[in-house]
């Protein structure tokens, strides 16, 4: 079968919950990402900012694994990915932008550098490339994400983002 526009997609995003790499996405994989956050941005895990960052990853992976681990096994195969995470993502976007919001919101406050709420385009490349979208295709993702086009990406941008990047259309 030619691997068509929507499974090169699919791929991409899965790539992007595995963070380790090791094909399939688990609990350590979010601990990763908000490890890499908290190192990117020179704040201390132990620190509120990053007590919040981690509990935020746990109840992210907590809401993915109870979309799409089925089979139990506090892993999700790239097939449960597909089957499970995206189609009921894609049937209840608000789903995804609830169990995310958490992280996001805890993302934000880390990368937030002046505290006033908002993250500069700039410094939401910085997050994007440190969770593994590729350089060149931050850049435009983060302008995509500021959709009010004032250099600054708040919260009420941010997650409708997401939602939209993992309820991959067909
Ligand atoms: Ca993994
Ligand atoms: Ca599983
Ligand atoms: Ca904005």
């Amino acid at each position: 079968m030619v691997s068509s526009e929507y499974e090169r997609r699919i791929a991409a995003r899965f790539g992007t919950f595995d963070q380790d790499g090791n094909g399939y996405i688990d609990r350590e994989d979010f601990n990763v990402a908000a490890k890499s956050l908290l190192a990117e941005f020179g704040t201390a895990a132990r620190s509120d900012k990053g007590q919040a960052l981690y509990a935020g990853a746990e109840a992210f992976w907590q809401g993915m694994a109870g979309i799409a681990d089925r089979d139990g096994d506090q892993r999700i195969t790239r097939e449960e990915f597909v089957t499970g995470a995206v189609k009921r993502l894609r049937a209840n976007p608000d789903r995804f932008a609830e169990i995310a919001r958490p992280f996001l919101h805890a993302a934000l406050v880390v990368a937030d550098a002046d505290g006033d709420g908002a993250v500069t385009v700039a410094d939401t490349v910085r997050v994007l490339r440190v969770l593994g979208v590729p350089e060149g295709v931050a850049e435009a993702v983060a302008a995509g994400i500021d959709a009010d086009g004032d250099g600054k990406v708040g919260e009420a941008e941010i997650v409708p983002a997401f939602a939209r990047y993992f309820t991959v259309p067909e």
